[in-house]
């Protein structure tokens, strides 16, 4: 079996989120696709960003082969809605079969649909609640018990 060096990484929307992906991962060598259906949010990537920008609505089938789905390692969809997410990783699954797809869902029930399709989730909601949650244990460990740990 060949193991590929670089990864060719398509990352659906380009806002607070997809954009931070995009330029973390600019200069790591990997192939790195970003779509935002509006051209300012494109404004969001790095002077650094090496990687390909496209202005399309990601909901249209002909933008996904556009920048080649079929060829894609992994992808990320990170629009601010969960059923354009949803949509856009069944087809990265079932249709393009990438092998990696990985969707950001908003609201936790959802998170279920998501894994039986085997499309990974991450939740920012349980994600910030869990780390507010955990500064509150440390906070009062520290208040009361006098130790952080
Ligand atoms: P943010 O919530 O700041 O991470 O931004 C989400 C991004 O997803 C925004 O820049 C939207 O323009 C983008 N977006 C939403 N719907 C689509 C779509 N159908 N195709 C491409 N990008 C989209």
């Amino acid at each position: 079996m060949s193991l590929k060096k670089n990864l060719y990484i398509i990352i659906v929307g380009c806002g607070r989120l997809g954009s931070y992906i995009a330029n973390s991962l600019s200069g790591s060598g990997h192939g790195v696709v970003v779509i935002d259906k509006e051209e300012s949010a494109l404004n969001l990537l790095s002077a650094e960003y090496s990687g390909f920008r496209i202005t399309g609505d990601a909901a249209e089938f002909n933008v996904l082969q556009q920048v080649k789905m079929d060829k894609a390692d992994v992808v990320i969809a990170t629009t601010q809605e969960d059923n354009l997410n949803l949509m856009i990783a069944q087809i990265a699954k079932s249709f393009f079969h990438v092998p990696k797809v990985m969707a950001r869902v908003f609201d936790p029930k959802r998170e279920k649909i998501y894994r039986d399709f085997d499309i990974a989730t991450i939740c920012p909601t349980t994600f910030a609640g869990d780390l507010f949650l955990e500064s509150i244990i440390l906070y009062f460990k520290t208040k009361v018990e006098g130790s952080p740990s």
